[in-house]
């Protein structure tokens, strides 16, 4: 455990960014010369793009903008972002003004903890993009501009934050040509359910079957039709859709089978992050918002750890039904020539 680096994950480990680095380095002339170079390149270019994903192990962290952001560098295909769960509120980074500032309380955590399942059930990293600056100074699911509100220091966090994810994109279509891309979120609403967000309102997941298959292109999963065999109806709601497997291991969700569209219940149908990181534009990579409610989630390290890992397991099987891609642990042979 190593707390003061930002590490939640013991067997992961820290790679300190170029940032940090040369500030601490004493070179002589030349190579100070190449220091100082860097660094103002590191000062100026928001997220640390000169450090290529592949340069940095799976599982180590890389960080920028002062370890505001964090990129634990995976290589699975599969992205998974929580931008609302940051506790950092420096004072040199005014307060927004506008528009919702409520932590999504343990997402940070929460998402860690996912990291860890999938290693555990694959032996390999998702990559996982956390905002650790507090939601009252930048919302990394919104405009840059409704997301700072014009402060310098907090569009450089939301620049890394977006660079992190365009670095886990690359570094996914090359390794797999597709991949999933999950925005994690918690929400505060009175139903213990998942809310899944596919860009489809509320009032449009009540709608009949037929019409509801209308609404694909709008949809964030609209990438998966080239892949997956099913319709797009049974990939937002049926049984082997995300909320129906994560269902089947004791996590209630809508739109699922048993909760088909969220009735007069508010519902948060995926945001800003979705929207550009899904396929409803376009490319390989699909996704959906997964907003958590607090209560046997996300409250508890015990709970926490409990869901991450059907959490793994439901990405998992949706990956190989939806996707054609099997993250599973290769079996060893057997060797007993059946
Ligand atoms: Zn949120």
């Amino acid at each position: 455990m190593n707390r003061r680096r930002g590490l939640m994950i013991p067997e992961f480990k820290v790679t300190v960014s170029a940032r940090d680095s040369e500030r601490r380095a004493v070179f002589p002339s030349v190579a100070r010369v190449c220091g100082v170079l860097l660094l103002w390149m590191a000062i100026l270019v928001p997220g640390g793009w000169f450090l290529d994903a592949e340069d940095v192990a799976p599982g180590r962290s890389r960080f920028c903008e002062q370890r505001r952001v964090e990129y634990i560098v995976g290589n699975l295909p599969v992205i998974l972002s929580a931008p609302h769960g940051g506790g950092l509120a420096p004072s040199t980074i005014p307060d927004r003004k506008r528009g919702t500032l409520v932590t999504d309380a343990f997402t940070d955590r929460l998402a860690r903890e996912i990291a860890r399942a999938f290693y555990k059930q694959t032996g390999r990293f998702p990559h996982v993009i956390i905002c650790h600056l507090k939601r009252t100074k930048v919302d990394c699911n919104r405009s840059l501009e409704e997301a700072t509100e014009g402060d310098p220091a907090a569009q450089r966090v939301w620049n890394g934050f977006h660079g992190f994810i365009d670095d886990a994109r690359k570094a996914v279509l090359k390794a797999e040509g597709r991949g999933l891309y999950i925005d994690l979120h918690g929400h505060g609403h009175p139903e213990a359910r998942l809310e899944l967000g596919y860009l489809i309102k509320s009032a449009e997941l009540a709608l009949n079957a037929k019409k509801l298959e209308s609404l694909e292109a709008r949809s964030s999963i609209r990438g998966l039709s080239s892949r997956s065999q099913t319709s797009f109806v049974e990939r937002l709601r049926g049984r082997s859709s995300f909320g129906g497997l994560i269902q089947r291991l004791g996590y209630a969700a809508v739109p699922s089978p048993k909760f088909p569209h969220p009735g007069k219940a508010k519902y948060f149908r995926g945001g800003y992050n979705t929207a550009r990181y899904g396929s409803r534009d376009g490319g390989a990579i699909s996704g959906f918002q997964v907003e958590c409610h607090r209560k046997g989630v996300r409250d508890t390290a015990a709970n926490r750890k409990r869901f991450a890992q059907a959490f793994a397991a439901a990405v998992n099987e949706y990956l190989r039904i939806h996707c054609a891609l099997d993250i599973r642990k290769k079996r060893r042979e057997a060797g007993s020539g059946r």
